[in-house]
C-alpha cells in the first residue's frame, strides 16, 4: 500500500495532488505555513513545519509514509535539505518534481547574480522605480538602498512594518502578460528583481520586462541537493506505479 506525502506550496504540487486524488492513493499535502489562507487541495491537508529532519522522520514513521514527493518551490532549500536527510534516515523512498530554471532568449536583459546581497549591489545609486519580485523574507537587505521607490507584491497584506517604505500590491495571481505590463508601465517600474523560480505561473513578468525592454536582476537557484528529479507530473505518477491523463 501506498501513502504518500506531497511536500507542497507549488502550483506544480496542487496540479499532482489533483491527479493523485484521481486514484487510489493514499496521500497527504503538506504546505509550509507561509500563506494565510493556502489554496484548498483535495487532499487531506496538514500545515506548518516539522521541526526539522528529526521531526520529518519521525512524522514519516508515524504516518507510515512509503513515498516522499518533494514538490516544493526551487528555493525552498531548507524543505529539501531535511527531505532528502529525513528519507535516507527513514529508508524512504524520494523524489523532486522539480521544473527547469528559465533561460535567456533574445531580448532579455538579466543580470544573474547569486543572491539578494549580490542583487542590492546590482542595482543602480541613482533613485528607480524596483520591482522587488521576491519573498517578504528577504527583502530586509534592499533597506540599505533606500533612494528606491519599491513596489512589492505578496500573497497576504504585511502583517508586522516592512523594513522600508514601499508599495504594496497585494495578490495571489495568477498573472498574465497584459497584467504584468499595465502594472509596470503604470507605476513607472525601470528594474525588475526576481528569483529563477521556472515554471508558468511566474513567467509573465519576465516577458513583460523584455517587451519593455527592462534590466531584471535575476537570482540563480541555491545548489540543491542531490536527489532523483523528474519535471512532470506524469513521471511523479509513473514514479508512484500509475499512470496519468495528463500530458503534463
Ligand atoms: P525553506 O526555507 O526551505 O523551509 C523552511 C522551513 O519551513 C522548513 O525547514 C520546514 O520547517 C518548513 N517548510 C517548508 N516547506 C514546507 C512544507 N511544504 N511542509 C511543511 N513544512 C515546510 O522554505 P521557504 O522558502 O520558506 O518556503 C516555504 C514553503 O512555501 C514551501 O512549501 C514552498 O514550496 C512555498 N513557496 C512557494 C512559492 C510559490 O511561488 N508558490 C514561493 C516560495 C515558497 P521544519 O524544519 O520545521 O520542518
Amino acid at each position: 500500500m501506498i501513502r504518500a506525502l506531497i511536500l507542497g506550496g507549488t502550483a506544480d504540487a496542487s496540479v499532482l495532488a489533483a491527479e493523485i486524488a484521481r486514484t487510489q492513493i493514499d496521500a497527504v499535502y503538506s504546505y509550509g505555513g507561509r500563506t494565510r489562507t493556502p489554496a484548498d487541495q483535495p487532499l487531506p491537508t496538514r500545515i506548518g513545519g516539522f521541526g526539522g529532519v528529526s521531526g520529518l522522520a519521525d512524522y514519516i514513521r508515524s504516518e507510515a509514509i512509503t513515498h516522499v514527493i518533494d514538490a516544493t518551490h526551487p528555493f525552498a532549500a531548507e524543505m529539501s535539505h531535511n527531505a532528502v536527510a529525513a528519507c535516507a534516515e527513514t529508508g524512504t523512498p524520494l523524489i523532486a518534481l522539480e521544473r527547469p530554471p528559465w533561460t535567456k532568449v533574445p531580448g532579455d536583459n538579466w543580470i544573474e547574480i547569486r543572491d539578494v546581497n549580490a542583487a542590492v549591489a546590482a542595482l543602480p545609486d541613482a533613485p528607480a522605480n524596483v520591482f522587488l519580485a521576491i519573498g517578504r523574507q528577504h527583502i530586509a537587505p534592499f533597506a540599505s538602498k533606500p533612494q528606491h521607490a519599491y513596489t512589492l507584491r505578496f500573497v497576504d497584506p504585511p502583517e508586522a512594518p516592512l523594513p522600508f517604505a514601499a508599495d504594496v500590491i497585494v495578490s495571489r495571481g495568477p498573472f498574465t502578460l497584459e497584467g504584468e505590463l499595465e502594472m509596470l508601465r503604470g507605476r513607472g517600474i525601470a528594474w525588475i528583481v526576481a528569483r529563477n523560480s521556472g515554471g508558468d505561473g511566474a513567467r509573465a513578468k519576465i516577458d513583460a520586462a523584455r517587451r519593455l525592454s527592462l534590466p531584471v536582476v535575476m537570482i540563480s537557484r541555491a545548489r540543491l541537493p542531490e536527489r532523483p528529479c523528474v519535471e512532470s507530473v506524469a513521471e511523479v505518477m509513473e514514479w508512484l506505479g500509475h499512470s496519468t491523463r495528463l500530458g503534463a
